[in-house]
C-alpha cells in the first residue's frame, strides 16, 4: 500500500514511518487478552528505559488520551491535602498547568516569566524557602509555544533540596532530547505517543518514582479516570490499563519504540539536531527573526515573526506549503504574532531543503518580499 508522506513541521503530531502507520492494521483483539497486557508491560518497560530509569524505583503508568492529561493527572493527583503547587510558568504549557490547578481549585503559587525568558533559579528557592506548604513544582521543559529550554536540573535540585517533588512537562522533548530521570532531578516526566516517539495519537504515559505514587494513595481523590495511584494499581495488579486502551495506538507505540531503540538516543537526537539547524538556516536565509535567543532554544521548536510585509499572510503562506505536503503551525505567544516550524518527527534534512523551497515559492506566490522585511 503506498501511503502520501506528509512532512510534519507543526508540535506533534508528527511524520510518523509506514512501518508505524502499518503496524496498527491488526486482527482485531480484546484488549483483556494476556497477549494485549504483555504487549503494554513491555511498553511500560521500554519507556523507563528511554529516560535511562532504574526500574525498581522507576516506572511508567499509560494513559488514554491526549498529552495534556497527562499535566492533569500529575497535578490532581500527586498533591497531599492543605499542600500547594508551585507553577514556574514561562509560556503556554505551563499556563496550561495553571488552568488545570484553577479547574480542580488546587492551591497554587504561579512564578510568572516573560516566554522569552528562563526563570529566575533565586526567585524559585525564594519562594521554596517562604512557603513550606508547597509539595509539587511543576515546569515545563521544552515550551513547545516558543522553543525555550528551561533549565529542569537546576530547578529539580532546589525542588529536591526543599523535599518537594518535581513534575516536568517533557512532552516535546522526550525521546528526542536525551533525558535522564534521576540526574535530571525529575520525579515525574511525561509525553504522548505522537510527539518525541513518532507514533499515534491518543496514548499518553507518565514515567516516575514508584514510592511517590505509592504515597499518593492516601492524597486526596480529585478525579477518577485521571487519578495516578489508581491507574498504577490497577496496572500492578492486572498488568492492564482499569478502561478500554486505544488498542491500534498502543501496537502504533510498540513498533515506535522498537524503531526508536533502532535509531538510538544518540543518533535521533543527532538527526532532530540537523533538521533543527537546517530550520533556522532556512529562516535566517529569509530575513525571519525568531523570539527565542540561539543560547536558550531547546532545539527542537523555531517560533519566526510575522514580517511586516502588507501582503503577509499566514494563511495564504500555509495553504500553499499544504497543498505541495509542507504543514505549517501558527506560534503561541498573547503579543507577538509568529509561526512555529517543528524538527519532531521521522524527517531529516533534505525534508526540510524540499519544504523551504515550496516556502519561498509561497512567499514570491504571495508577492512577500525576499528577504522578508521588518519595520524597525
Ligand atoms: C503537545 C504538548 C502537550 C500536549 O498537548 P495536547 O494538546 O494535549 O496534545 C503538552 N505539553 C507540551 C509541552 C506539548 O508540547
Amino acid at each position: 500500500m503506498e501511503i502520501k508522506r506528509n512532512i510534519l513541521l507543526n508540535p506533534g503530531p508528527s511524520t510518523t514511518t509506514d512501518t508505524v502507520k502499518m503496524a496498527q492494521v491488526v486482527p482485531d483483539i480484546c484488549p483483556r487478552e494476556k497477549e494485549f497486557a504483555e504487549m503494554m508491560r513491555e511498553l511500560r518497560t521500554d519507556l523507563v528505559k528511554i529516560v535511562h530509569g532504574d526500574p525498581e524505583k522507576y516506572t511508567s503508568v499509560l494513559f488514554c488520551g491526549s498529552g495534556t492529561i497527562n499535566i492533569d493527572v500529575c497535578l490532581n493527583s500527586l498533591l497531599p491535602a492543605e499542600k500547594k503547587i508551585l507553577v514556574v510558568n514561562n509560556g503556554a504549557y505551563s499556563t496550561r498547568a495553571v488552568e488545570i490547578c484553577q479547574y480542580y481549585g488546587l492551591p497554587f503559587i504561579e512564578l510568572k516569566y516573560p516566554v522569552d525568558e528562563i526563570p529566575d533559579l533565586n526567585e524559585v528557592e525564594q519562594t521554596l524557602k517562604n512557603n513550606p506548604d508547597i509539595a509539587l513544582v511543576h515546569t515545563t521543559h521544552n515550551e513547545t509555544g516558543t522553543g525555550i529550554l528551561n533549565p529542569i536540573r537546576e530547578i529539580g535540585a532546589l525542588a529536591h533540596k526543599y523535599n518537594v517533588v518535581f513534575t516536568v512537562d517533557t512532552t516535546s522533548t522526550l525521546a528526542m532530547r536525551p533525558i535522564d530521570i534521576e540526574k535530571d532531578n525529575i520525579d515525574f516526566c511525561m509525553a504522548s505517543a505522537q510527539k518525541g516517539l513518532m507514533a499515534m495519537t491518543g496514548l499518553s504515559f507518565i514515567i516516575g518514582n514508584k514510592n511517590i505514587i505509592e504515597a499518593s494513595a492516601e492524597y486526596p481523590k480529585r478525579s477518577y479516570y485521571c487519578n495516578l495511584f489508581l491507574q498504577y494499581d490497577f496496572f500492578e495488579k492486572t498488568g492492564e490499563m482499569h478502561f478500554t486502551p486505544p488498542v491500534q495506538t498502543v501496537y502504533a507505540a510498540k513498533q515506535a519504540l522498537k524503531e526508536y531503540f533502532e535509531e538510538g538516543e544518540q543518533n535521533k537526537w543527532a538527526r532532530h539536531t540537523r533538521v533543527f539547524n537546517a530550520i533556522n538556516a532556512g529562516l535566517d536565509r529569509l530575513g525571519f527573526r525568531q523570539v527565542i535567543k540561539p543560547e536558550l532554544r531547546a532545539g527542537l521548536v523555531s517560533s519566526a515573526v510575522y514580517p511586516d510585509d502588507p501582503n503577509w499572510s499566514f494563511e495564504a503562506v500555509h495553504d500553499y506549503c499544504y497543498e505541495r505536503g509542507y504543514t505549517i503551525y501558527p506560534g503561541k505567544i498573547s503579543t507577538t504574532n509568529t509561526f512555529r516550524l517543528c524538527a519532531l518527527g521521522a524527517i531529516d534534512e533534505e525534508d526540510i531543503a524540499g519544504f523551504f523551497k515550496v516556502f519561498e515559492e509561497a512567499l514570491k506566490a504571495n508577492n512577500i518580499s525576499v528577504p522578508v522585511k521588518y519595520n524597525d
